[in-house]
């Protein structure tokens, strides 16, 4: 069974408009930095007795790791090799945000034994990051791809966001002409989604801001496909291109409806069929583990009916797709009307997205979960 370690980091320096993840500015946590590192190492090591399997991948993420520093990255690299331990040729990734980085930072994730990079790049316009509130200049996304693989990284990967308010086309092709001068092996696009309660969302429904058109989307997306595709990268999940061996291996554990452990506050994990998720502010999470308890605020235990849901839901967006047989009686009538279709394709048993139908794989998801 694949398994990984996700580790949240809820910190960040300021919050930008769309974000509701668990994250806390300065003046939103009395948590200190080294306080929060010792408790991660309390729930990893508790964890890890309860768990008692390697790890084959980790995911740093949040919030925003690279506040750490090497140092503190390095310190919870340390505490997972010493509790889970780590598989031979594990992937080791953390996120960074590129404001908080520079080269001494990459050359000291390399010595700390992290093998992977992915940082937010969101946009190279400068208006668009005005609006998503990022902090970061339009080029200094790149040139932290580029110290990073100058420190030793193989593997890099830079996010973007599309179909922010304000945005053109011609935006999103000037930030694909960034990724592409950074030498990436892997770039995730993600539409943007305005959540309720972010100051993005007030903006919005105050006129501040126009709501992102979704017809935009589509055009958007094709754009950013074309381009990545006659580059050389490869779509394996809907949101996602890599070049030839630059998949993220812990985000397909996730896919592929693996097992992971996720730590830190506010972090979910799923092992087999156990389901939980933990207390979201640091101060509880530090309170729990200094009492010697895994700050687990819920649990559950999937059962088959969820399991199989999130089998399809997941695997269909995969490019490998899944095998036909995991869709009930019900449910194959509206994959062969797919297949007619071309949304989807079936080979060797398995059925998956056409390129010219991923766009509509959600729309055909719910149709086969409805039928069956
Ligand atoms: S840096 Fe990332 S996690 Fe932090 S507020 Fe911005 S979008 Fe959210």
């Amino acid at each position: 069974m694949s398994f990984g370690v996700y580790v949240h980091v809820p910190f960040c320096a300021t919050r930008c408009g769309y974000c509701d993840f668990n994250t806390y500015t300065p003046s939103e946590t009395e948590s200190s930095y080294a306080a929060y590192l010792d408790s991660l190492e309390w729930e990893l090591e508790l964890a890890a007795d309860k768990v008692g399997l390697a790890a084959e991948t980790v995911f740093i993420g949040g919030g925003t790791p690279s506040l750490l520093g090497a140092d503190g990255l390095g310190r919870i690299l340390d505490g997972i090799r010493n509790t889970f331990g780590l598989a031979k040729d594990a992937e080791v990734t953390t996120e960074s945000n590129p404001e908080s980085t520079d080269p001494e930072y990459f050359e000291g994730l390399r010595e700390a034994g992290f093998t992977r990079v992915s940082l937010g790049m969101q946009s190279a316009s400068t208006p668009v990051l005005r609006v998503l509130d990022r902090r970061h200049t339009p080029g200094r996304a790149v040139e932290a791809a580029k110290e990073a693989k100058r420190a030793g990284f193989e593997h890099v990967n830079l996010d973007l966001i599309y179909g922010t308010p304000t945005e053109t086309d011609d935006d999103v092709r000037k930030s694909l002409d960034a990724v592409l001068s950074a030498d990436v092996d892997h770039v995730s696009a993600y539409s943007l989604i305005v959540e309720d309660g972010t100051a993005m969302a007030r903006k919005i429904r105050s006129g501040q801001l126009p709501a992102p058109e979704e017809e935009v989307y589509a055009d958007r997306y094709e754009i950013i496909a074309e381009r990545l595709e006659g580059e050389g990268f490869d779509w394996y999940e809907v949101s996602n291109w890599a070049k030839p061996g630059g998949q993220c291996q812990h985000n397909l554990i996730y896919w592929r409806s693996g097992s992971w452990w996720g730590a830190g506050p506010g972090a979910h994990g799923t092992v087999e069929r156990f389901r939980y998720f933990n207390v979201k502010r640091p101060e509880k999470y530090n309170m729990m583990l200094t009492d010697g308890v895994l700050p687990i605020d819920g649990s559950e235990t999937i059962s088959d009916g969820e399991y199989h849901f999130e089998q399809i839901m997941l695997g269909l967006r995969l490019r490998e797709g899944i095998p036909r047989e995991w869709v009930g009686s019900g449910g194959q009538g509206v994959v062969d009307k797919h297949v007619r279709g071309g949304v989807l394709a079936e080979e060797n048993g398995r059925i998956f997205a056409t390129a010219s139908g991923r766009l509509l794989i959600d729309g055909v998801i719910t149709d086969i979960l409805a039928a069956e």
